[in-house]
C-alpha cells in the first residue's frame, strides 16, 4: 500500500523526488488550496527521459508475458488502493463518489484487459525461398500528457498500451489534477524497473518541453484541440509519432417516436456526466419538432431532482467545475446566451459567491444554429436543445462542425436510427445507448477531434513501428550465385 499522506512527489528513475519549486492544488468544491506538488525543472525532465531511454534497452527485450504481468499488477495496485485514490480524486477533481468509482475501478479493469492484448508477428509470406514477417516493435520513450477531467483513466489509456508493447513512458498530468497520477507513480515503483514509468508534474511549459524533447519518440496527448495543434507543430521537429485525443461537440439526434420520460435520464447523463466536463458529452441535442416540448419538459423535470454540491458529500449527484479558468469560461457562455436573449429552459443563474465553483444545470431553449453555445465546446453544464423536422437537414447540421468525436441517435425505429447513425461523421456513434467504452473498442476522433486512436489492437499498434524483415532462404545455397 502506498502512503496516502499529503506529500506528493514525482517518480523519476524509480525514486520519489521533489523539486525546488512547488505549485498548489485546489479543492474545487471549497476553492481551498490543500496540497503542494513539485514543479519540475527542465533538468528533471531530462533526467526522466534519460532514465526511460536507459530502461528501454532492457524493457523492450523483456518477454511479453513479463510486461503483460506488470501491467496487470498496476491494475491490482490501483484496485488495492482504490478507496484512497477515489477520495483523492474527488478532492482534487471534484467528481462525486460514483464518478470516482467509475474512473478508478475502470482504470484497474482497463489494466487487466490491456494486459491480455498483444501484437504477434505477422507472417506475410512463407515459401521454400522466402520468408517475410512484420513485427510490431516498440517506439522508445513515450510522453503521455493528460487533461484534468479524467486524470487517472486517461493516463492508464496511455501507460498500459505503451508498457505492454515494450515502450517506456514519462507522464505529465494536468497542473489542475496532478495528485492521483503522482500517487500512481509511487504505487508503480515496486512493480516496474526504474525508468520504465516516470511521472513529472508542473505547468503547461513542462508539456511544451516534452513535445520538443529529442529523447521522446511519441506523444500521446489528450486535451484541447488548440493545444493539440501546438503539440503537433512542436513534435514535428523530430517527427514524433502522435496520438491526439482532442475536443468534441457531440450531437444527439432524437427521433419523433421516443418515450420522453424514458429518454430523459439517458440524455441527461449523456450530457451532464462528470458535470459535462467530458470530451464525449452530448453537447447539442436535436429533438424532432413533434416531441420537442415533451422531451424538453421531461429533461427539465429530471434535472430538477439532481443535487449539486461537494463531491465528498454522499448525496451529491454533480460536483463543481474543476478549476477557476474553466468556471469563468462556462460563465462566459451563460452570459453570451443571456446577452443574446436566448431562453433558459432551466438554470442560467450562477451564484458567484458560492463556496465552490458551482454552476447550475442549464438548458438553453432552441438557440440559433450559429450561436456560440451550439457551435463551440463549453465543457460545462450548459446544453442547447434544438428542433429538427427534415432528416437530411438534421444530419447536415449535426456534421457541420470542426469536431468529430462522438454522436448518438435515439429512437424506436431501428432502421431509421441506423440509417442516420451511419451518416454521422464521428469516431464513435452510439445508437440507443451512450458512453459505452471498452479496451477492445477503438476510440478516436475524426476531423479536429484528433489523430489516431486509443484502445483495441489499433490503439496498441500506435505504440509500435512496423518492422518488416525479409529473408531470401536460397541465397548462398547455390554455388553458381
Ligand atoms: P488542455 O489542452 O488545456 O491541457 C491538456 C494537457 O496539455 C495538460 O496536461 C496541459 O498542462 C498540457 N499542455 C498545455 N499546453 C501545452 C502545450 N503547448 N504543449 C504541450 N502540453 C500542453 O486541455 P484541458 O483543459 O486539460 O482538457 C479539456 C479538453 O480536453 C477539452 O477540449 C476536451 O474535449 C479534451 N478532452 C479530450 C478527450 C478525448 O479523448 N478526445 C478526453 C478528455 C478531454
Amino acid at each position: 500500500m502506498t502512503d496516502f499522506s499529503d506529500q506528493y512527489l514525482m517518480t523519476i528513475d524509480g525514486k520519489s523526488v521533489g523539486a525546488s519549486r512547488q505549485l498548489e492544488s485546489f479543492n474545487p468544491a471549497t476553492k481551498e488550496a490543500f496540497a503542494r506538488f513539485p514543479d519540475a525543472s527542465r533538468e528533471q525532465l531530462d533526467e526522466a527521459v534519460e532514465s526511460a531511454r536507459k530502461a528501454f534497452r532492457i524493457w523492450s527485450g523483456a518477454p511479453l508475458a513479463d510486461r503483460q504481468h506488470a501491467v496487470a499488477a498496476i491494475g491490482e495496485a490501483i484496485a488495492e488502493n482504490a478507496e484512497d485514490l477515489m477520495a483523492l480524486l474527488t478532492r482534487e477533481q471534484g467528481k462525486p463518489r460514483a464518478g470516482a468509482e467509475w474512473e478508478i475501478l475502470g482504470s484497474a479493469a482497463w489494466c487487466a484487459e490491456i494486459a491480455k492484448q498483444s501484437l504477434p508477428d505477422e507472417l506475410v509470406e512463407e515459401t521454400d525461398d522466402r520468408r517475410v514477417i512484420t513485427r510490431f516493435s516498440p517506439l522508445g520513450v513515450v510522453g503521455g500528457i493528460t487533461p484534468w477531467n479524467f486524470p487517472v483513466l486517461l493516463a492508464i489509456w496511455k501507460i498500459a498500451p505503451a508498457l505492454v508493447t515494450g515502450n517506456c513512458i514519462v507522464v505529465k498530468p494536468s497542473p489542475f489534477t496532478p495528485l492521483c497520477t503522482l500517487k500512481l507513480g509511487e504505487l508503480c515503483q515496486s512493480i516496474l524497473p526504474p525508468g520504465v514509468f516516470n511521472v513529472v508534474s508542473g505547468g503547461d511549459d513542462l508539456g511544451k518541453w516534452m513535445t520538443a524533447h529529442p529523447g521522446i519518440n511519441k506523444i500521446a496527448f489528450t486535451g484541447h484541440t488548440d493545444t493539440g495543434k501546438h503539440v503537433m507543430r512542436s513534435a514535428a521537429d523530430n517527427l514524433k509519432r502522435l496520438t491526439l485525443e482532442l475536443g468534441g461537440n457531440d450531437p444527439a439526434i432524437v427521433l419523433p417516436d421516443v418515450d420522453p420520460e424514458a429518454l430523459a435520464p439517458e440524455l441527461f447523463w449523456g450530457a451532464f456526466q462528470n458535470n459535462a466536463q467530458f470530451c464525449n458529452s452530448i453537447k447539442r441535442v436535436y429533438i424532432h419538432e413533434d416531441v420537442y416540448d415533451e422531451v424538453r419538459d421531461a429533461l427539465i423535470e429530471f434535472a430538477k431532482g439532481i443535487r449539486i454540491g461537494n463531491g465528498a458529500d454522499q448525496d451529491t449527484d454533480l460536483g463543481p467545475i474543476q478549476n477557476l479558468p474553466q468556471f469563468e469560461k462556462v460563465n462566459e457562455y451563460i452570459d453570451d446566451c443571456a446577452a443574446n436573449g436566448y431562453t433558459f429552459a432551466l438554470g442560467g443563474k450562477v451564484d458567484q459567491g458560492a463556496k465552490g465553483w458551482f454552476i447550475p444545470v442549464t438548458l438553453v431553449d432552441d438557440p440559433p444554429e450559429d450561436s456560440r453555445i451550439v457551435a463551440e465546446e463549453p465543457f460545462g453544464p450548459i446544453l442547447p436543445l434544438l428542433k429538427w423536422s427534415d432528416e437530411e437537414d438534421v444530419i447536415q447540421r449535426a456534421n457541420d462542425t470542426r469536431y468529430g468525436l462522438g454522436a448518438s441517435v435515439w429512437g424506436r425505429d431501428q432502421e431509421a436510427v441506423q440509417r442516420i447513425g451511419s451518416q454521422l461523421d464521428a469516431g464513435t456513434v452510439w445508437l440507443n445507448e451512450i458512453h459505452q467504452y471498452s479496451p477492445y473498442q477503438a476510440f478516436g476522433g475524426h476531423k479536429e477531434s484528433g489523430i489516431g486512436c486509443e484502445n483495441s489492437l489499433h490503439g496498441l499498434m500506435e505504440y509500435t513501428n512496423w518492422h518488416t524483415i525479409t529473408l531470401n532462404k536460397s541465397w548462398g545455397k547455390d554455388d553458381s550465385k
